[in-house]
């Protein structure tokens, strides 16, 4: 079964462009039904390639192989989810299996990302949904610690950039596209958020992902929360200015 260590190599993973293929796809519990599942990836991977529109770079050899590797790994995986990452680019092909799906906690997708999406399998590794409200009093306390909390995207984005999260707590859901500054990295909502002026930056398809992967990059902790979609929180080292 998926360990962290494993969840945070993947999140090592970083291409210039969309071209990672995540898919998390539920593994029937009758082999009567495992026929479909290879089309199933098939429509899954064709509702990303949408979704992404111009800016993703599906690769034919990709989606095959995710096409394959489902059909390979559903005997073994019966009842429950598989998560499969691809990117022949750069020589990523992995399928993992995941632990009997909690009741509506494993919908099934599909992601086009210059990361892998890992936001499930973190989840995965946790021992049971909790809430962003739970997390934040339990995990920031209030009083004078209350200047190491980080509420909100922006906020969250700059505790990111500094490298000073500890902690931090991200929707199950949603994806958030923003922008990578070209030159140093930084981490924004609008192409003009680094004072580098000047340097191209990159549109990144979804920020919470690669918040998640530089928190992990960092040595900090991620929380994945079934919450309304948005809501993100994390408790930082030391004081960050939003
Ligand atoms: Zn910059």
């Amino acid at each position: 079964m998926i360990t962290l260590a494993e969840v945070e190599k993947l999140g090592r993973v970083h291409t210039v462009e969309p071209t990672v293929l995540s898919v998390y796809l539920n593994v029937p519990l009758s082999p009567a039904e495992l026929p479909g599942l290879s089309d199933r990836v098939g429509e899954l991977v064709a509702a990303a390639a949408r979704t992404a529109g111009r800016s993703g770079r599906l690769r034919e050899e990709d989606r095959r192989s995710a096409r394959d590797e489902a059909a390979l790994a559903g005997p073994g995986w019966l009842g429950h989810p598989v998560a499969i990452f691809a990117c022949a680019e750069v020589g990523l092909l992995e399928v993992v299996g995941l632990p009997e799906a909690r009741p509506g906690t494993s919908p099934e997708r599909a992601v086009l990302g210059v990361r892998p999406h890992i936001r499930p399998l973190l989840a995965a590794l946790q021992p049971s949904p909790r809430l962003t409200a739970e997390i934040l009093a339990e995990e920031i306390p209030a009083g004078p610690a209350a200047a190491l909390m980080a509420i909100g995207l922006p906020a969250c984005l700059a505790a990111v950039n500094a490298g000073a999260v500890d902690t931090l707590a991200v929707p199950y859901d949603g994806l958030v596209p923003g922008y990578e500054c070209g030159r140093c990295g930084a981490l924004g909502l609008a192409a003009d958020c680094c004072p580098d002026w000047g340097t191209a930056s990159l549109p990144v398809p979804d920020l919470i992902e690669e918040m998640v992967s530089r928190t992990l990059e960092d040595g900090g902790r991620v929380l994945v929360v079934h919450d309304t979609p948005g809501r993100i929180a994390a408790r930082t080292r030391y004081p960050v200015a939003p």
